[in-house]
């Protein structure tokens, strides 16, 4: 039922009387509730299912309800999870894996501004054991990016936040680049891509524009056939194109040495992001095994301290089950983060290597004050979360 039709129900001056705030909560409201069958929001364009998204976050958060749930819904505390941090306009064929620097500050004073106290993964097991009422945030980036030493680094320090880094030990060793990292960076540097693929014959890629180098990610990403070779081909056209994957590498991932320099400061901490930044679910036992337990072990001995914390690559219900928690419960890890969102409650005392974070970047909401505000308050954790906004995949 549209709102117009709710108006033309309601008794005269019952959306007006109140004030145009109230109203205007109303209508809102309305429009929001509105598309809840899922067969409807399927076929929903992108563009109405942007601006449906918005009014959702809108609503969430002017109407109060945001700040009604959080004495239930906020928990004890948040992780929230980035990817790079890079100065506002730096053009990316992946904005959702980037924040700028000015919103990481942005995000990090609001956070400090309502009274999350930054703490570092170390401190989550006594916390949620505690009765303090103060609620937590901890902040970690996956991947090992430069830009996290670079433009990361300085926001923390100026916000005395603790963080932690979860590079992939492939990136550090310069020994090899997960596939869809590679297709950014190669097709961001070049403005067309020669790769002769074993069974596609030659393909030729105009990329000059943003959008035509994000088409080509996406069609050498889905391309049929077996992964390892479309991942050769390029490998080779990029080595061709003059940009082998150790410039890449060089250019835009953290070595061993910055890695150390990272470590050394008591705010950071470092964990096992795997090998080679894998599917696990997809691996067999021992394959799942080994990325796990050969990441740890060439952490602590090239770092020469332990390694207590692992981000599941990729992290959704999909990426990581019951197996990749046994084997990180095996060799010795206290936490583990996931890409479920959601805040963390003393219940997660019991799964401390399942904990939910949030990922933040300056696309879809994520960064945005209001939308940030809605999670930490624990919109996620709420039926309402179940019911409506997973529908609408906000
Ligand atoms: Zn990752």
């Amino acid at each position: 039922m549209g709102a117009a039709r709710l108006r033309e129900m309601a008794p005269a001056g019952a959306f007006g009387a109140a004030g145009p705030g109230l109203s205007l909560t109303l209508r809102i409201g309305f429009e929001f509730l509105r598309p809840l069958h899922e067969e409807s929001v399927k076929a929903m364009n992108d563009r109405t299912k942007a601006a449906l998204k918005e009014c959702a976050v809108q609503f969430v958060d002017k109407s109060g309800f945001s700040r009604l749930i959080k004495p239930f819904f906020a928990g004890c505390g948040a992780i929230l999870g980035f990817h790079r941090v890079l100065p506002e306009g730096t053009e990316v064929c992946t904005p959702g894996h980037v924040i700028g620097v000015n919103q990481l500050r942005a995000a990090l004073a609001f956070a400090r501004r309502s009274g999350w106290r930054f703490i570092a993964l170390d401190e989550i097991p006594d916390r949620l054991s505690s009765k303090s009422r103060e609620r937590f945030l901890a902040l970690t980036l996956d991947d090992g990016y430069l830009d996290n030493l670079v433009h990361g680094a300085p926001v923390f320090e100026e916000f005395d936040a603790p963080f932690a880094l979860f590079p992939y030990t492939n990136a550090l060793d310069r020994a090899g680049i997960d596939f869809w990292m590679l297709l950014q960076a190669l097709l961001l540097s070049v403005d067309s891509l020669q790769v002769d693929h074993p069974a596609h014959g030659r393909q030729v890629f105009e990329t000059r524009t943003m959008q035509s180098k994000r088409d080509a990610v996406e069609v050498l990403f889905h391309l049929s056939g077996p992964r390892e070779a479309t991942y050769q081909a390029v490998l080779a056209a990029s080595a061709r194109a003059g940009l082998p994957m150790e410039a890449i590498l060089d250019r835009d991932f953290l070595s061993w040495d910055q890695l150390r320099t990272l470590a050394a400061n008591p705010r950071v901490t470092i964990g096992v992001h795997t090998v080679s930044h894998a599917n696990l679910a997809a691996l067999s036992d021992e394959g799942c095994y080994r990325e796990i337990s050969e990441a740890k072990a060439r952490l602590e001995s090239r770092l020469g301290t332990r390694v207590r914390h692992i981000a599941y690559p990729f992290g959704s219900p999909s990426n990581c089950r019951k197996r990749e928690f046994d084997y990180a419960r095996e060799l010795g890890f206290v936490t583990g983060v996931t890409t479920t969102r959601g805040n963390v409650f003393p219940r997660h005392s019991e799964s401390l290597l399942t904990l939910p974070r949030h990922l933040i970047s300056g696309v879809k909401h994520s960064a945005d004050i209001k939308y940030l505000r809605m999670s930490l308050n624990g919109v996620w954790d709420t039926p309402l979360n179940n019911k409506i906004v997973r529908k609408m995949q906000i």
